[in-house]
């Protein structure tokens, strides 16, 4: 669910590719989190890890797997999930002492399709090894598909407050063509369920830009998610990731983005989204006022969080790293009490300054005057070609900006 002519999704645990890749080695060795031989002496000469307030949690099955998809998933076994879930508690326990969440993200994969009972080991197992005291906002992602009333009931119950569920469309032809398995009367229901259940933070995904979806399709998906009040809306654009179905159809001419009407339902986006009091936070999110994501908006601002589970990355510090991705070898490693780590990179203080400043153009928040300094003379090219303005002391994206929001932050990199 990444958008292309208009960002990326860094909704979940993902860095986007443009900042990311760049750097990231490749090379495969292991990260030492902590070392449990180090003598109080030694320790005391350590400067102290700080607590880590940011959490995601990768559950990487998933019922069917969709055409456009690149995310790393696999289909759930009864098994195969029980030792998952042990590993996940396991690797939340070496990082326990460590961690102070204040948000706390379920992301997949679809970790709804997590059965009653598994929900009850994973949720019971994290309260009993989590200090919770400072959760502020505990964010699951959802299938419709996979949504119940007793299952929605446990999830609040536990305090979960905040749902992100996977509607992509009300128009079932287009639904169809992305291979979901739920239709729009169901996407419907479950979301009547999640507000039964107590839910008062919900946050509808739509992707526009899939082939044969009409303006018209777009602007009755928006109306019609208008009509249920939720507090958030996140909008991607379709884009064709390697490795996936529609983009092996994208090289056999079987498929074919059309930009123009892109930007049109990119724009129709801010407009009806705009007129209904939704802010546009950042390029791909609407929220009422008070409701962002509390858990995105930190990967935005460049702070630290811990992923954890198959595939699930972490930037602590100065370093970042990936899990493994296959979840079979996650499970296996981390349950021997080895690190789960297979790729590492130290970031720096001038990597992390470019990251933010990448991120935060996307956002409401902007660049400031100060930490932009840098790159003033590319800033002063971007507004001469109306991308970007100065405002109130930060420069921030226009609207033909946000709609090529991917080029002005390559200019960061
Ligand atoms: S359900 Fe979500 S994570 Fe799973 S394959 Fe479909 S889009 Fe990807």
């Amino acid at each position: 669910m990444e958008i292309g002519m208009t960002g990326r999704n860094v909704s979940r645990n993902r860095i986007p590719t443009i900042v990311f890749n760049r750097s990231f080695a490749g090379r495969n060795h292991a990260f030492h989190g902590h070392s449990p031989c180090l003598t109080k002496e030694r320790q005391k000469l350590l400067p102290p890890i700080p607590l880590i307030e940011h959490l995601y949690i990768h559950i990487p099955f998933c019922p069917n797997i969709c055409p456009y998809c690149a995310f790393y998933k696999e289909s759930a076994g009864r098994e195969r999930v029980e030792t998952f879930l042990d590993a996940l508690l396991r690797e939340t326990e070496v990082w326990s002492q460590q961690l102070r969440p204040r948000t706390i993200f379920f992301g997949g994969g679809t970790p709804s399709a997590l059965s009653v009972p598994q929900f009850e080991k994973l949720l019971g197992g994290l309260r009993s090894r989590l200090d919770l005291s400072l959760l502020e906002e505990w964010t699951i992602e959802m299938n419709p598909a996979t949504v119940a009333a007793d299952k929605a009931s446990l999830l609040r119950e536990a305090g979960i407050n905040r749902v992100s569920m996977g509607v992509q469309s009300w128009d079932d032809d287009v639904l169809k063509s992305l291979g979901r398995t739920h239709d729009a009367d169901k996407a419907e229901e479950s979301f009547r369920i999640l507000r039964r259940a107590g839910f008062e933070n919900l946050s509808i995904d739509l992707i526009f830009g899939v082939p044969g979806q009409s303006l018209a399709s777009w602007r009755s998906s928006l109306e019609r998610s208008l009509s249920f009040a939720p507090e958030h809306l996140s909008a991607y654009g379709l884009t064709y990731e390697e490795d996936t179905e529609f983009f092996r159809k994208l090289g056999r001419g079987e498929m074919a983005p059309d930009e123009g009407l892109e930007a049109d339902q990119f724009e129709l986006t801010a407009e009806l989204l705009g007129n209904a009091g939704y802010l546009q936070y950042e390029v791909s999110n609407y929220a009422l006022p008070g409701r962002e994501s509390l858990h995105n908006s930190a990967y935005w601002a460049g702070r630290d969080y811990l992923g954890l589970g198959p595939s699930a990355f972490s930037t602590v510090g100065p370093r970042r790293w990936r899990n493994i991705r296959e979840t079979g070898v996650y499970s296996e490693t981390t349950l021997a009490g080895k690190t789960a780590v297979d790729f590492e990179e130290p970031v720096d203080e001038s990597l992390k300054a470019r990251e933010r400043a990448a991120f935060g153009m996307r956002t409401l928040r902007g660049l400031s005057l100060n930490d932009s300094q840098p790159w003033i003379a590319e800033l002063r090219n971007l507004e001469r070609d109306g991308l970007v303005l100065l405002s109130n002391g930060s420069w921030m994206l226009t609207p033909r900006g946000r709609l090529l929001a991917d080029t002005v932050a390559e200019t960061f990199i």
